[in-house]
């Protein structure tokens, strides 16, 4: 495996560490506090294409490999973690739905749009009743000539309040499980039946709305449908799949912000006459953060290195997103250690990075689930 990032993959890293340098850091907190999506941002992200980083150029999109997007994604969760997940669910898991499984005409008609950044994406999978366990969602969509009515409810929908389109999860055969289930493109200003019913007030991962919807007798033209009916279930496994290298990015962003902060304020704070980072158990600190930061990003890229071979990633995927998840909170609570009281306060950063850590080990697969995941595949030889 060749570890050096090639000349176009440190470009883009430049490009959108420089963007994020710019433009995010000096609005993170503000974004923090206002937990207002950022629309004006991502209208400059669009523009640079990093609302479609992945998806090639003749959908509208910037035509990046798998690595380009997560060192994308990773730089521009360095500089927020909310925006981490605007575009993470925006492009991994909407954009990705119809990229993977739309046909033509709904790729030209609902993808490029994501991609070149004029619609913004979500994802709607998951239910009251229904987290980690997918199957047991109660929203239907019942075929009704040449129409499907949508009936049931959503929570904790990323950009769900924010997205012209998104992509629902429904039970066409209430009878059948996991092989029940279909896919629907909605398209909330356009079908009447889309209610947003909340947004949710959260502990971080601010100005990415996490959004509550019902569905009222929503009816969708029978061409929404992506794939065939019952292709719903594995169509989110295998989206998730690819999402999970991508909030392993966000993790590893949010770990170098903690990270990056820490060590400066290591070199300026001073303690019994000398820089705390001057004692070694400050320094032991440091060492064991960046180290665990290196770990972390390896882990994503060797994911997405099997991803783009075409080969089984799934392990790999919830490796990374199961470490990078986990060492993000560990780095980011060892940063407002370093901190001391100030940590614990809001004049600096270190306790945003805590919060919006805390969210990798719940969304996208719990780390309770992909250790289940990673165990089955090990099993499975
Ligand atoms: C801010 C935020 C944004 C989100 N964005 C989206 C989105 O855009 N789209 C979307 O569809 N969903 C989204 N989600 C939902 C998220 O994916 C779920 O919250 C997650 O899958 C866990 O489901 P749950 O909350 O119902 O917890 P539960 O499934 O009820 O889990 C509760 C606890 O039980 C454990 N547990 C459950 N099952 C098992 C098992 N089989 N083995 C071991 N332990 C288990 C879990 O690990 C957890 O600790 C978001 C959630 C949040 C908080």
């Amino acid at each position: 495996m060749d570890f050096a990032l090639s000349a176009e993959q440190q470009q883009i890293r430049d490009m959108v560490s420089e963007f994020v340098d710019e433009e995010v850091v000096p609005v993170a907190d503000e974004i923090d506090h206002t937990d207002e999506f950022p629309r004006d941002l991502v209208d400059e992200m669009a523009e640079l294409g990093l609302m479609g980083m992945p998806f090639p150029e003749e959908y509208g999109g910037a035509g990046l490999d798998y690595h380009s997007y997560a060192i994308g994604l990773e730089e521009i969760s360095r500089g927020s973690g909310g925006l981490g997940t605007v575009v993470a669910a925006h492009t991994s898991l909407a954009g990705n739905m119809l990229y993977e499984f739309g046909d033509e005409s709904q790729k030209e008609t609902y993808l490029t749009p994501l991609a070149e950044g004029s619609d913004i994406g979500a994802f709607a999978l998951s239910e009251a009743g229904a987290g980690s366990d997918v199957p047991a969602m109660e929203t239907t969509a019942e075929k009704d000539g040449d129409e499907y009515v949508i009936n049931g409810g959503k929570l904790w929908i990323s950009n769900g309040s924010v997205a012209e389109t998104v992509t629902v999860f429904a039970k066409t055969d209430p009878e059948a499980g996991n092989k029940g289930i279909s896919s629907f493109v909605v398209r909330p200003e356009e079908d009447d039946g889309f209610i947003v019913e909340n947004t949710e007030e959260k502990l971080g991962d601010k100005g990415c709305p996490t959004a509550e919807l019902r569905f009222d007798d929503l009816r969708v033209p029978e061409d929404r449908l992506l794939g065939a009916e019952g292709d719903g279930f594995v169509q989110a496994l295998k989206t998730l799949n690819g999402g999970r290298i991508t909030i392993a990015a966000r993790g590893v962003g949010i770990a170098r912000a903690a990270f990056e902060e820490a060590r400066e304020y290591a070199t300026e704070r001073e303690q019994f006459g000398q820089p705390i980072g001057e004692f070694q158990s400050i320094k032991h600190k440091l060492a064991d953060m960046d180290t665990k930061i290196q770990a972390a990003r390896m882990l994503m890229h060797n994911a997405a290195d099997k991803k783009i071979r075409g080969e089984n990633y799934i392990k790999d995927a919830a490796q990374a997103k199961l470490y990078a998840s986990e060492i993000s909170r560990e780095v980011a609570n060892e940063g407002i250690q370093i901190h001391g009281g100030y940590g614990y306060t809001k004049d600096f950063a270190a306790e945003r990075f805590y919060r919006d850590a805390k969210l990798n080990e719940i969304y996208e697969g719990t780390s309770e689930v992909l250790r289940n995941t990673i165990g089955e595949q090990l099993l499975e030889g």
